[in-house]
């Protein structure tokens, strides 16, 4: 198969679908893969590297998607992009085709095989999406603790204090991956951090293996304002599968919390859970809500674009081979879990959410 990868183009994107190590593991399988010239630049990867591995590098985006038999990018294609998609194209990235009726549009009337990186579901668990929560967990810590110094506002706290002085106290809502990355980057750091959930076995979980060092507390109104109203860092990082973020922190509750807190809102992509986030972005990544700092930039993983790409593509990788290797049909018959990231095929609509968000029919 010939597997193309394009640079993105969408505003401030600089991860890129395919490393060196993809490259070669294609290579292996007998593949050929085309990187468009510069792809890999935004994350630190070079031309040559890709070269060395076995890519063949291409000058023309339009030669990339005109050559390919399956596409990866990483973000969902932009509007300048679309004149590019054809009938039996398999582009396999992530969409989130339920907040974009066009590009729904698009993909159903040219015939392209879409699936999608985030509804690869393996049991309950979405492991395409589960390393971005990886790295917006922990840059949470590294953003707060910033925040918290008296120049960005803050008020002036070193998260892990020093000898003779108290370290500074997190609380974590929502004990999911992004919750426990974060906890266990605080931990790092050597604060004293409290993490909350609704789900008592996942406070089961991270008390047996964090042995006494990571406070849990079950989540309710009243254990919230206990913990929030005294804390210098909180972060949000809860998720309700499919719904609207709760609201857990208020308005009047921020109000009562020393001068200087920092909370940071990794759940603002889903509306955010705290009553005053609004998205940001990181040109501009913080406002004040009474005398606290908020965080609330909804592509957390775009200010660590090294990273996230080799977060990303350790995780897309195999199934991209699988597709490579078998074809759509085969690989799907083989494992569920990527049948599940089939989003749109042959003209039509072949996921749930799409069609429930467009009133399409399946
Ligand atoms: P997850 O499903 O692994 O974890 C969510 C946790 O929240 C679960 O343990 C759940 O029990 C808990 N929860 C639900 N309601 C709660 C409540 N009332 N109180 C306390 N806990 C509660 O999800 P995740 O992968 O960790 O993602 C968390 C959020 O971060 C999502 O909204 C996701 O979209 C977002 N996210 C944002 C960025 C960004 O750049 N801002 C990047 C990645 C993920």
């Amino acid at each position: 198969m010939i597997i193309g990868v394009p640079k993105e183009i969408k505003n401030n994107e600089f991860r890129v679908a395919i490393t060196a190590a993809g490259v070669h593991e294609f290579r292996t399988h007998g593949h050929t893969v085309l990187v468009e010239r510069g792809a890999g630049l935004g994350s630190g990867i070079t031309d040559e590297e890709y070269s060395i591995a076995g890519a063949e590098i291409v000058n023309d985006a339009d030669d990339v998607w005109g050559r390919a038999d399956m596409v990866m990018k990483v973000k969902e294609p932009i509007a300048a992009e679309y004149h590019r998609f054809r009938k039996g194209l398999i582009l396999f990235t992530y969409l989130h085709l339920a907040a974009e009726p066009e590009l729904t549009a698009e993909l159903i009337n040219s015939g392209v095989t879409a699936i999608a990186y985030e509804t690869v579901q393996e049991g309950r668990t979405l492991p395409l999406l589960a390393p971005m929560s990886e790295v917006a967990g922990r840059l949470s810590v590294v953003v707060g603790a910033s925040s918290l110094m008296a120049p960005a506002g803050g008020k002036g706290v070193l998260l892990g204090g020093v000898p003779g002085v108290r370290p500074a106290k997190v609380v974590v809502l929502g004990a999911g991956v992004a919750g426990t990355n974060a906890a266990a980057m605080a931990l790092g750091l050597g604060a004293d951090v409290t993490i909350m959930d609704i789900n008592i076995n996942r406070l089961r979980e991270l008390d047996a293996l964090y042995q006494g060092r990571l406070k849990t507390v079950a989540s309710n109104a009243y254990e919230i304002e206990k913990s929030v109203i005294d804390a210098d860092l909180v972060i949000g990082s809860v998720l309700i599968p499919g719904a609207k973020a709760p609201k857990l922190v208020t308005n009047e509750l921020v109000a009562r919390m020393k001068p200087g807190s920092v909370l940071v809102d990794i759940a603002v992509d889903q509306g955010g859970c705290f009553e005053d986030t609004h998205p940001t972005t990181h040109q501009e990544p913080t406002y004040k809500v009474h005398n606290s700092i908020f965080y609330c930039v909804a592509n957390m993983p775009g200010a660590v674009p090294n990273t996230s790409t080799y977060a990303l593509t350790n995780v897309t990788l195999r199934y991209a081979v699988a597709l490579a290797n078998l074809g759509v049909k085969a690989a799907f018959d083989r494992d569920p879990a990527l049948a599940a990231g089939l989003n749109i095929a042959a003209g039509h609509v072949a996921h749930h959410s799409v069609s429930e968000a467009h009133n399409l029919p399946l």
